[in-house]
């Protein structure tokens, strides 16, 4: 299915200047573009309907409508790249459609097509492409969904809002990746066989809140999950899937089924096989962790998201004890890994796998 969209561009918006000002120091989330695309879904419309790209604005919602009281809501986040030339990349936006979808269905929402999804994000990097930053800045892409339907009663909304924000970002670490610290969450979980865990909801986000806040009371910067059954293997972090790399070469990520199946962790995943190492996809545990540090088998750890990229780990803290990894210091396979990952999505060298959709 494809949707024409009307577009409609602002008749206010922000002036260069003040633009250009927005754009020094964007930071991440707070500076956001002009525009935003919606699409509209009404079951007793036969579906999706009113594709739009408009001013950005507040949305009319009722205080009865459901996403408020039972968080029907779903998102994605993917960013737009400026090339040298001037064009515009897109990271495996297919991808995001993708899973967008997925999610949409555990949540039992309406399933956007694909097709409708890349399109939304696409006229918003063409009608907001004058806030593109340069540099390793990026614009970062919010597609997101709503239950707005009108009713107090627990089942799926028949109405949704689907839109797209953008907001551009600097470089997510100035000077390269200083490594992050994360404090194991033993009281937490995220996710539980059969849950949430593995779709973009935003429940999940309000969930880890707590254990993110009890990261920062400990000194860490981020949170990482065990699993809910054993409480021993390593999950994810709030917002990153996770890395191990060891003597021999080889690397190791928990496995899908409730963790977030991230698309810079799948990327990772081939391009860490396309250099000839191994790449494991299985349980490791908090206890083996800490043992793979003490005897140097561990070399590196590194979160990865679209956000970050790679976030090298530096050190571990729980209750049952703090340890090193690589020296507190970012290890050269994180940091390999990472410049090959931007240099594709910069379209700086070549796409063997057909990742970049350009929008210019
Ligand atoms: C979005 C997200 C990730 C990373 O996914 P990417 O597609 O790589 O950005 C990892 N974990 C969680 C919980 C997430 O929400």
């Amino acid at each position: 299915m494809s949707m024409k969209f009307d577009i409609q561009p602002a008749s206010n918006p922000t002036s260069e200047k003040d633009r250009i000002a927005k754009l020094v120091d964007p930071g991440f989330g707070r500076v956001f573009t002009d525009h935003m695309a919606i699409v509209r879904y009404n079951q007793a419309k036969s579906g999706w309907y009113e594709a739009r790209i408009e001013a950005r604005a507040n949305f009319q919602l009722d205080p009865a409508g459901a996403v408020l009281h039972y968080a029907q809501e779903i998102f994605e986040g993917l960013k737009a790249y400026k090339r040298d030339d001037g064009g515009v990349n897109l990271f495996r936006p297919d991808a995001n459609a993708r899973r967008f979808k997925d999610s949409a269905d555990r949540m039992a929402m309406a399933q956007l097509p694909e097709d409708v999804f890349i399109e939304a994000v696409e006229q918003v990097v063409r009608i907001d492409r004058a806030w593109m930053p340069g540099g390793e800045g990026s614009l970062y892409l919010r597609p997101f969904m709503i239950a707005s339907e009108t009713f107090l009663g627990v089942k799926p909304s028949s109405e949704y809002i689907f839109a797209v924000i953008a907001s551009p970002v600097g470089s997510y670490f100035k000077g390269g990746p200083a490594p992050v610290s994360i404090w194991v969450s033993e009281n937490y979980t995220r996710a539980a066989i059969g849950g949430t865990g593995a779709v973009k909801c935003g429940g999940n986000y309000a969930a880890s809140l707590r254990a993110q806040a009890e990261a920062i009371q400990h000194g860490c910067d981020q949170v990482v999950f065990l699993d809910a059954v054993e409480r021993r293997y390593i999950e994810e972090l709030g917002g990153m899937n996770i890395f191990f790399v060891f003597d021999d070469g080889s690397l190791s990520t928990p496995p899908l089924g409730t963790i977030l199946p991230g698309i810079t962790r799948d990327s990772i995943i081939t391009l860490a096989r396309d250099a000839g190492k191994t790449v494991r996809e299985e349980p490791y545990s908090l206890e083996q962790w800490r043992k793979d540090a003490a005897s140097g088998k561990l070399k590196e750890a590194f979160a990865c998201g679209t956000a970050a990229v790679i976030s090298p780990i530096g050190k571990v803290r729980s209750v049952s004890g703090d340890f090193e990894i690589s020296g507190g210091a970012a290890g050269p396979v994180a940091m390999g890994l990472r410049k090959q990952l931007v240099d594709i999505q910069y379209g700086r060298t070549n796409d063997p796998h057909n990742w970049i959709r350009k929008v210019f």
